[in-house]
Parts: C-alpha cells; sequence; structure tokens
C-alpha cells in the first residue's frame, strides 16, 4: 500500500466537516446558557457560516456541515444555501445534549426530528450524524442502533482518544463497518496519529486552534503519506468569530473556546493551501468500497451491547 502511494502523485482527498452551531451551544458552556435562554442570545452562527461557505467557495472546497436541528429550525435559508452550494448537509442532532446523558427514547426523537427539518430545509436525504461532543462513548454505543434504524448511513461520533468528556481509545482509527443485524452503519473516526502507545488527535477542532499549525499539518501529512489515507477535519463556525460575546465561564473552559480565535480563519486558508478537501460523503463512498472489497480489514469495535 505505501509503495503505491509512494509512487502516486495524486494527494489524498481529506475530508472538511463544519458542526454547525452557534458559540453558546458548546458543551463546555452547559449550565452557563440553559436551553430556554437560548431564543434570547445574540446568535452569529449564520453570518459564521456565511464566511465559511465563501471561504469554501474561493478555495473551491466541497464540505460537509453537520448542521444543529435548533439552528436549521431557525434558519432553514441556511441550510438551503449551504445544500444548494454544492455541499453535503449532515445532522448533529437537535438540542445538542451529550449522548450518555439522554435516554435511548429521547436520543431517537432528537435525532428523528434534526433529520426531518434537516431534509426539508436542503431537500436532500441525510446519511451522516456527528454526536454533540463526540459523546458515542462506552456507556452509549446503543446509539448506534438507533441512528442505524433512523436511515443514517455513517457516523462521526467515535474518537479513538483518551478525553475527559469522550472517546473510545481502544477503537479503530480508520472508517470501521459497525454490523447490527441487519442494518450497518460506516463509522468515520475524527484523525488521530499514533505516537508509541497514544492515539493523538490531529485534525481539528481545539486542536487545530489551541496547538501551533506544524501540529496539524504534521499530523494529516503522516495520515496521508504513512498510512495512505484521508484525515477527517472539523471545525465550528464559532471558532473564527473572534468578536462574539465572552461568557462567564471557568478559566479552564475559556481558554479551550476563546484562545487563538482571532488566528483560525488565517490558518483555515493556509490548511486549504496546503492539502486538498472534499466532503464527508466522498470519503465513506471511498470507505465503503474498500470495507465491501475486504470487510476483515476492519477493526470490529471491542465491546458487545
Ligand atoms: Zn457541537
Amino acid at each position: 500500500m505505501n509503495e503505491i502511494a509512494a509512487s502516486d502523485d495524486t494527494p489524498v482527498v481529506n475530508a472538511m466537516s463544519i458542526d454547525v452551531e452557534d458559540y453558546f451551544h458548546v458543551s463546555v458552556f452547559d449550565g452557563l446558557v440553559p436551553r430556554a435562554r437560548w431564543d434570547s442570545m445574540e446568535s452569529r452562527v449564520k453570518a459564521n457560516t456565511y464566511r465559511l461557505l465563501a471561504i469554501f467557495e474561493e478555495y473551491r472546497v466541497r464540505s460537509t456541515f453537520f448542521v444543529l436541528g435548533w439552528v436549521a429550525r431557525r434558519h432553514p435559508d441556511l441550510v438551503h444555501a449551504i445544500a444548494a452550494a454544492g455541499h453535503e448537509v449532515a445532522s448533529h442532532g437537535y438540542a445538542h445534549r451529550l449522548i450518555y446523558d439522554q435516554t435511548p427514547a429521547a436520543f431517537r426523537e432528537d435525532v428523528r426530528r434534526a433529520k426531518g427539518i434537516l431534509e426539508q430545509a436542503s431537500g436532500r436525504s441525510v446519511a451522516g450524524y456527528r454526536a454533540p461532543s463526540y459523546s458515542i462513548t462506552p456507556r452509549s454505543l446503543w446509539a448506534l442502533d438507533i441512528l442505524a434504524e433512523e436511515g443514517y448511513t455513517y457516523d462521526s461520533s467515535i474518537f479513538p482518544i483518551r478525553h475527559d468528556r469522550y472517546g473510545i481509545p481502544v477503537s479503530g482509527r480508520k472508517p470501521y463497518l459497525i454490523n447490527r443485524g441487519a442494518r450497518s452503519l460506516i463509522e468515520v473516526p475524527g484523525s488521530t496519529t499514533r505516537v508509541g502507545p497514544l492515539n493523538l488527535p490531529v485534525a481539528g477542532g481545539g486542536y487545530f486552534r489551541l496547538l501551533p499549525y506544524w501540529w496539524t499539518r504534521w499530523g494529516i501529512s503522516r495520515v496521508n503519506e504513512q498510512e495512505n489515507r484521508p484525515a477527517i477535519f472539523y471545525l465550528h463556525p464559532w471558532e473564527i468569530d473572534p468578536d462574539q460575546p465572552r461568557l462567564a465561564a471557568g478559566r479552564l473552559s475559556r481558554f479551550r473556546h476563546y484562545r487563538n480565535l482571532e488566528h483560525t480563519e488565517t490558518r483555515l486558508r493556509q490548511l486549504l493551501t496546503d492539502f486538498r478537501f472534499d466532503a464527508m460523503d466522498t470519503v465513506v463512498s471511498r470507505a465503503r468500497l474498500e470495507l465491501n472489497y475486504d470487510p476483515s480489514a476492519t477493526p470490529a469495535l471491542p465491546y458487545s451491547w
């Protein structure tokens, strides 16, 4: 595989993805801005997402937008514009509740509602899902069954790392098939690079914003060149908005959320210059072909549920 990669000049096409939510939706601010107050908050998600759309147009990049159903209900025109520009519309659920804090019935209602709103606004079917704060963990694997039953065909919610709120460190680093009786789901994990015994996240969000840019460039190059595999990159619209209102969170949360907001757009432009990107659907289709060809290459999740 590596010999083929070395003799092939075509750069690997990575996946670009945006979790479309407002600055007050993020899980580190849970409790600071109760859901009852969401309606009265200054909303900046629409302007920030339009800015991302303009950047992607400039660099001729397709992206996947995992849109929060709550945002889509208020701004169906935004969802329509994302689809009309040729991007993929996918689901970030409806109310941004961590999966392991919900009952299976409430989760089913949340993902069903989001899918319906997104499909109506975009005029397209929605295939992909990403959980708030990657909250599919050993405690919430039941969510995968519900996603498949509700018509989702891929998921991007299981991060193979150790983190205080999420992650299954022993789960696969590359896309894998989750077979559940008659249904299946392709899991497309966020990208990591292997350093000693650890999987370290290299492609997006806080890791992109808080760490120096060379970390992301090194990590994606490593995934592309050593594994001949696309990286899965993710960002939020609020991460390119240095002027967002500041919330009175604790010190660690403020650091995680506000640091380097003023540099993220420049970095994103550098990233789009340094690497090739397309939407998740392209990467998922290729993974599906590969998995159909050789299902034994798929590391199953090391759990039964
Ligand atoms: Zn989110």
